[in-house]
């Protein structure tokens, strides 16, 4: 089965209108001698940002997306802070970003509020795609926990998805993403080694192959955590990394376009 390449860039809390500019501009000129239709790629700013990054990429906008780092699993009313599913769709957004671990350790996000976003994202009749992503703290991983971890955090959200009879449909269903992010790996320097990566990778694609063997074909399952342009190419060589989810790496045009270059020729 032939998955195509997914490439997102996680901007984080980072960014200004000048050097949001810049580094959009830098991407989009150093991207063009490159353009590969096999990788949806996506970038991920803020979301006070997301017009001006719209913007920028406007005519671009086939082959560099937008998405976010976050959605509320409420339709709207009186949560002071959050940004809705509608408000981004306004913004013509691709794909959000679901569970990050950030978000898990300082907004306290649970298995439970993040298989709802999964959700909500899932059942619009539209194209957006969530980006699911699991992964286990540097303790849980050095007791032997990672396979049970991913699993919980898999199965709390396919659970709630099977409840509400989206589970089945394939045409839905083969919207998500799922990226595993040790987060031992994330914002340290420390990557898994690709063969690690590719190992919870296919345990995630063995997880989903339980519900259908088919959905597991198409499901892209992408790796983050420290991705460079150096270790890039190693880890999109395994047969069960379908791309990246890269944060810091992301912030640094000529860095992030060679990731780019190493994915899916
Ligand atoms: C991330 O933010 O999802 C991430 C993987 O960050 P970094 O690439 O900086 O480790």
């Amino acid at each position: 089965m032939d998955r195509k390449c997914f490439l997102a860039a996680n901007w984080k809390m980072n960014g200004s209108l000048k050097t949001n500019k810049e580094l959009v501009l830098n991407i989009k000129e150093q991207i063009t001698k490159l353009t590969n239709n096999k990788i949806d790629l996506i970038v991920c700013p803020p979301d006070v940002y997301l017009e001006q990054v719209k913007n920028l990429l406007d005519k671009d906008i086939e082959y560099i997306k937008l998405g976010t780092q976050n959605v509320s699993f409420e339709p709207n009313g009186a949560f002071t802070g959050q940004t809705s599913l509608d408000m981004l769709k306004d913004f013509d957004i691709s794909a959000v970003i679901i569970g990050h671990s950030e978000r898990r350790q300082f907004n306290n996000e649970t298995d439970l509020d993040i298989a709802k976003k999964v959700y909500s994202v899932l059942k619009l009749d539209d194209h957006i795609m969530p980006i699911l992503c699991v992964g286990e703290t540097l303790a849980e991983r050095e007791s032997g926990e990672t396979q049970n971890i991913i699993r919980n955090q898999i199965t709390k959200v396919l659970d709630f998805l099977k409840e509400k009879n989206i589970l089945d449909n394939q045409k839905i269903m083969q919207r998500l993403v799922v990226a595993y992010e040790p987060i031992w790996a994330i914002g340290t320097g420390k990557v898994a080694t690709a063969e690690k990566a590719n190992e919870v990778n296919r345990f995630i694609r063995e997880l989903i192959q339980k519900i259908s063997l088919e959905l597991s074909d198409k499901v892209r399952i992408i790796y983050g955590g420290s991705v460079k342009s150096n270790n890039a190419l190693d880890l999109i060589s395994q047969p069960d990394i379908d791309g990246f989810l890269v944060g810091g790496a992301s912030l640094n045009a000529t860095e992030f376009v060679k990731i780019y270059s190493h994915m899916c020729n």
